[in-house]
């Protein structure tokens, strides 16, 4: 796929999409460092089944949201690989509520997790990536932040504004070699939709077309195709990975 030998990073991989992208980057040849922030637990199961497929790997434990912790997790994966090809901005969170019962500290860091996050790692991958003049940032979006979402408005302007990020990201280093697209999935059975009461998850589920959520393997076909050789051409795009609920 033109990512062997190349080294990712995959922020919030200690569970969920970002496992699976952990470890599809990894079959296709790919060094992965493995970011989490809490649950270390998760995130040495993910570096046991990345290292399974025989390449390089390690923790890179970082809270993304805070610039100071995720630049020093990029010294150190430079210290060790001396470059950054690929990096996948997938670390979220969700803390939903309707507008007039959301405490501000959720929109805050809702905010400063899904959005600055990305922003803080992008900033730092830039200047490696445009070093070298190739590089692939994908930042996982969601369709909330396509449609709104009731409930999420938290969450819904935070990827909004990773699709802004993206687009803007696409123009100013498309000229360096690094693309920048979002993927933006529907429902993804993860622990991220536990909490979804079931009647409104019933209703999502009769929306979609292809009549089921996406598992993570879904979504991480999508972020390797972007990372890949067969998505080299394509930049500042949003691939809309929800099985037909926004068609
Ligand atoms: P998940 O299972 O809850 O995993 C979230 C990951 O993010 C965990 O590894 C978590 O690790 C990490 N994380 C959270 N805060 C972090 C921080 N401050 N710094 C670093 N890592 C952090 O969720 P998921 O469903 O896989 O979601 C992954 C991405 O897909 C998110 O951006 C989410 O918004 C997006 N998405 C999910 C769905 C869905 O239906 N599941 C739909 C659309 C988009 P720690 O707990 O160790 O910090």
């Amino acid at each position: 796929m033109g990512v062997e030998g190349k080294k990712a990073l995959v922020t919030g991989a200690s569970r969920g999409i970002g496992r699976a992208v952990s470890v599809a980057l990894a079959a296709a040849g790919a060094d992965v460092a493995i970011n989490y922030s809490s649950d270390s637990g998760g995130a040495e199961e993910t570096l046991r089944m990345v290292r399974e497929k025989g390449v390089d790997a390690f923790i890179a434990r970082a809270d993304v949201s805070e610039y100071e912790g995720a630049s020093s997790m990029f010294k150190d994966i430079l210290a060790r690989w001396g470059r950054l090809d690929i990096l996948v901005n997938n670390a979220g969170i969700t803390r939903d509520q309707l507008l007039a019962r959301m405490k501000p500290d959720d929109w805050d860091s809702v905010l400063r997790v899904n959005l600055t996050g990305a922003f803080n790692c992008a900033r730092l991958a830039a200047r490696p990536m445009m070093r070298n003049r190739w590089g692939r940032i994908v930042n996982m979006a969601s369709v909330a932040g396509i449609a709104g979402n009731p409930g999420q408005v938290n969450y819904s302007a935070a990827k909004a504004g990773l699709i802004g990020m993206t687009r803007t990201l696409a123009r100013e280093l498309g000229p360096f070699g690094v693309t920048v697209n979002a993927v933006a999935p529907g429902l993804v059975e993860t622990g991220m939709i536990r909490d979804i009461p079931a009647k409104a998850k019933e209703d999502l589920m009769s929306r979609i077309p292809l009549g089921r959520v996406a598992t993570v393997d879904d979504v991480a076909g999508s972020v390797m195709f972007l990372a890949s050789d067969a998505g080299s051409y394509v930049t500042g795009h949003v691939l809309v990975v929800d099985g037909g609920l926004t068609a």
